[in-house]
């Protein structure tokens, strides 16, 4: 991984046979960024994303092991049991030009990832678990 800081913002290269949301939560945590914008695009494997199911409470999983064009990664980052905590949504393309996407649970990178993140450098972004969705969503204040 290889980074540059332009004011509040990184650009942050994830390198091939990395893990994007290992690589990227690590990143905030050493950086200390409690809540952020993140996006990205690249070539990735070993794609672990899903769709929540509201009724059951869960995610429905699918697993594409094969290389595929990140064509966008939208996230953000939070603070959640006091870690950052990074959700991220993504679209991928085939070499078809097919496109599939989810919730991100976790990818490898297969050639490149570029990333930016802006730190918005507020430590009251915070996720607290909501009963009713059965997943921690955003409890925001202004303080
Ligand atoms: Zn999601």
């Amino acid at each position: 991984m290889q980074f540059q800081k332009i004011n509040h913002s990184y650009i942050v290269h994830v390198e091939k046979g990395e893990k994007v949301m290992q690589t990227l939560t690590n990143f905030c945590i050493e950086k200390g960024i409690h809540s952020a914008q993140i996006s990205g695009i690249g070539a990735v494997r070993n794609i672990d994303i899903g769709a929540y199911d509201i009724t059951n409470k869960d995610y429905i999983h699918r697993i594409f092991e094969e290389i595929l064009e990140l064509l966008s990664f939208q996230g953000n980052v939070a603070i959640k049991d006091g870690e950052p905590f990074l959700h991220a949504h993504i679209t991928l393309g085939t070499h078809d030009m097919e496109v599939y996407g989810g919730h991100l649970f976790e990818m490898e990178v297969a050639a490149v990832g570029e990333f930016i993140i802006h730190d918005f450098q507020n430590k009251n972004t915070l996720r607290q678990y909501n009963d009713d969705i059965g997943l921690a969503t955003l409890k925001l204040c202004n303080l």
